[in-house]
C-alpha cells in the first residue's frame, strides 16, 4: 500500500491552473460528481452535508429575525412574467419552460422558477389586506434553474439550491431597514461561519437584479484574485406590488402599495469556500461547515492494535457526546495513504493514537492548515479540540483576510488598473463618476466589471477612473465568476 502513489499527486497545483485545481479537488474529495444534464450537478454525501450545514445555521439566523419558512410551486405560470417588465427582460433568456405535460400542449407555457417573486408576489397579494397582516416575512428553500451558458460546479450551475427570502412592509424605510438587516446577516453568516472575508456594498445600476430598485451584495475573492458575489439582498420599492397588486389598507384605511425585498445565498456558497481556503494537497474546509470535523487515526503495529481500537472507540464516544463530528478510519490501510486523503478532503483535525501515545495517556492532533502537531492530554480531550477547532476557523479567517487585504489595489486611472492586471491578480478600488458610458469601457478594456460599491471602503476616490470627472462613488472592480 505504501508504494502506491499518493492520493494528492492526480491534482492540478493552484499555481500551475487555479480551474484546473479546482475541478479536480472538488471531484478528488467527493462533493460532486457531473450530471448527465448540462451544467447540473449531483451533490455526492460531503457535499450535501455541506449545505445542510450552511443550511441549518443560516435558517436559525432567519428564524430568529423573525422569518417564517413556506414552499412555493416550481412552475410559474408565462403570464406572470409578463407583468414586471424589467424582471422579465432579466430572466427570459435563462428560462426553461415547460410546454408539453400528460402528452397534451398546455395552454399556457410555465417556466421552471429561476426566483420566485412572480410566484409570492402573486401570493402575497392574496394574503396581504390590512397593515395588520404586515410585516410579510417569509423564506423558502429551493431549487430554481437559471440555463446559464457558462457553468462551473457550485459557483456557477443551471439548477441550483438556495434560499431566497420575501417580504412585505408598511413603509420604504422599514422595507430598506429589512434589506440592509438580511445583507449584515449574510455578511455575518460567511464571515463568522465559513470563514470568508467579504466586501459588502451596493450593485451599480447595470449589475442590480432585474426589477429591482437597490441591490446590495457580499463580494469574496477567490484565491485567483476573481471575485464571487456571495449573497444579495434587494430593495423592490413597490416594483412587484404595483405589478402583482400587493395592496394593504393602511391605518388612515386607505389602500396603499406594500414596500417588498427578497434576498438569496445558494450553493454558490460551497465554492467559494472552497476557492477561498484551499491549497495544493486539497480541500481546507472551515471547522464548523466541515461535515467530519475530526478524523481519527490508529496508528501501530498489529499486536497493539486490539488495545489502541479499543481506546479510540472510547475516546471517539466522548467526541461525539460533545456534539464534535468525529469520524475514525481503522480501514487496513496505511497511515500515510490515509494522511493524504483526509488532508485532500479538508478535514480541520486529524487525531492519532498509537501504542506510545496509550501508554502516556496522550494524543497527537494535527491541523490541517498549519500542519502543527500538537501532543495534548486524552482528559478533557473534547474541550481541548473545541479550543483548537475554533483557533483554526480564526486562523483561516485571518489569512482570508490578509489575503483579501493585500489583493485591493486603489487605483487613478484605466492605464493604471490594466497594468495591474499585467502584474497581479486581485481587485481594483477606483472613483467612478456614475455613468454606464465609463463603467461599460472597464469593462471592455479589462474583462473586470464593477463588483459593488462598498458601504465603508478603505479609501475614497476623488475623480473617475475612466473620464476624469469628479468620482460619485468609489467601486471595487474585479473579474469575477
Ligand atoms: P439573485 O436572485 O440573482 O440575486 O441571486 C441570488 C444569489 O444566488 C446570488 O447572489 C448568487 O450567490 C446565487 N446565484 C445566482 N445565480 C447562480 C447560479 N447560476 N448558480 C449558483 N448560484 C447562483
Amino acid at each position: 500500500m505504501s508504494k502506491k502513489k499518493p492520493f494528492v499527486q492526480a491534482v492540478t497545483p493552484q499555481s500551475e491552473d487555479f480551474s484546473q485545481w479546482y475541478l479536480d479537488v472538488i471531484k478528488k474529495a467527493e462533493l460532486m460528481s457531473y450530471s448527465p444534464v448540462r451544467g447540473c450537478i449531483v451533490f455526492r454525501p460531503d457535499g450535501y452535508e455541506i449545505w445542510e450545514n450552511i443550511q441549518r445555521e443560516m435558517d436559525a439566523r432567519f428564524k430568529e429575525t423573525g422569518h417564517r419558512n413556506a414552499y412555493f410551486p416550481l412552475f410559474i405560470p408565462e403570464s406572470f412574467f409578463q407583468k414586471e417588465k424589467e424582471h422579465v427582460e432579466g430572466f427570459n433568456p435563462e428560462l426553461p419552460w415547460v410546454t408539453e405535460a400528460g402528452g397534451e400542449k398546455l395552454e399556457e407555457r410555465l417556466a421552471i422558477r429561476p426566483t420566485s417573486e412572480t410566484m409570492i408576489g402573486h401570493m402575497f397579494a392574496e394574503w396581504i389586506n390590512s397593515y395588520r397582516d404586515l410585516p410579510l416575512l417569509i423564506n423558502q428553500w429551493a431549487n430554481v434553474v437559471r440555463w446559464e451558458k457558462r457553468t462551473l460546479p457550485f459557483l456557477r450551475t443551471s439548477e441550483f439550491l438556495w434560499q431566497e427570502g420575501h417580504t412585505a412592509h408598511e413603509s420604504e424605510e422599514e422595507a430598506r431597514q429589512e434589506t440592509m438587516r438580511m445583507l449584515e446577516i449574510y455578511r455575518d453568516f460567511v464571515e463568522t461561519f465559513l470563514a470568508i472575508p467579504v466586501i459588502v456594498g451596493q450593485k451599480t445600476p447595470s449589475e442590480k437584479f432585474a426589477g429591482a430598485v437597490d441591490t446590495y451584495s457580499i463580494e469574496a475573492m477567490m484565491k485567483d484574485g476573481k471575485a464571487v458575489q456571495a449573497g444579495t439582498s434587494h430593495y423592490m420599492g413597490t416594483n412587484f406590488a404595483v405589478a402583482f397588486h400587493i395592496q394593504y389598507l393602511n391605518r388612515d384605511n386607505q389602500h396603499q402599495y406594500a414596500y417588498t425585498t427578497s434576498w438569496g445565498a445558494s450553493t454558490r456558497l460551497i465554492g467559494s469556500m472552497i476557492m477561498v481556503h484551499g491549497d495544493d494537497r486539497g480541500l481546507v474546509l472551515p471547522p464548523k461547515v466541515a461535515p467530519t470535523q475530526v478524523i481519527m487515526i490508529p496508528i501501530g503495529p498489529p499486536k497493539a492494535r486490539e488495545q489502541v481500537l479499543a481506546r479510540t472507540d472510547e475516546l471517539y464516544q466522548e467526541l461525539k457526546q460533545a456534539g464534535i463530528r468525529v469520524r475514525v478510519d481503522d480501514r487496513d490501510q496505511s497511515p500515510g495513504w490515509k494522511f493524504n486523503e483526509y488532508e485532500m478532503r479538508g478535514v480541520p483535525i486529524r487525531l492519532e493514537l498509537g501504542p506510545r501515545d496509550l501508554e502516556n495517556g496522550v494524543v497527537v492532533l494535527v491541523s490541517r492548515i498549519t500542519g502543527e502537531k500538537k501532543t495534548v492530554k486524552q482528559e478533557n480531550l473534547a474541550t481541548e479540540i473545541k479550543q483548537l477547532l475554533t483557533e483554526i476557523h480564526d486562523q483561516m479567517y485571518q489569512r482570508a483576510k490578509s489575503f483579501l487585504d493585500a489583493h485591493i489595489y486603489p487605483v487613478d486611472t484605466l492605464d493604471q488598473y490594466k497594468q495591474i492586471l499585467k502584474e497581479n491578480r486581485g481587485f481594483a478600488l477606483a472613483g467612478w463618476c456614475g455613468s454606464a458610458a465609463c463603467e461599460t469601457k472597464v469593462k471592455e478594456e479589462t474583462g473586470a466589471t464593477s463588483r459593488n460599491i462598498p458601504l465603508s471602503p478603505p479609501v475614497n476616490k476623488e475623480s473617475c477612473l475612466v473620464c476624469g470627472e469628479t468620482a460619485a462613488h468609489t467601486v471595487v472592480f474585479g473579474k469575477s465568476y
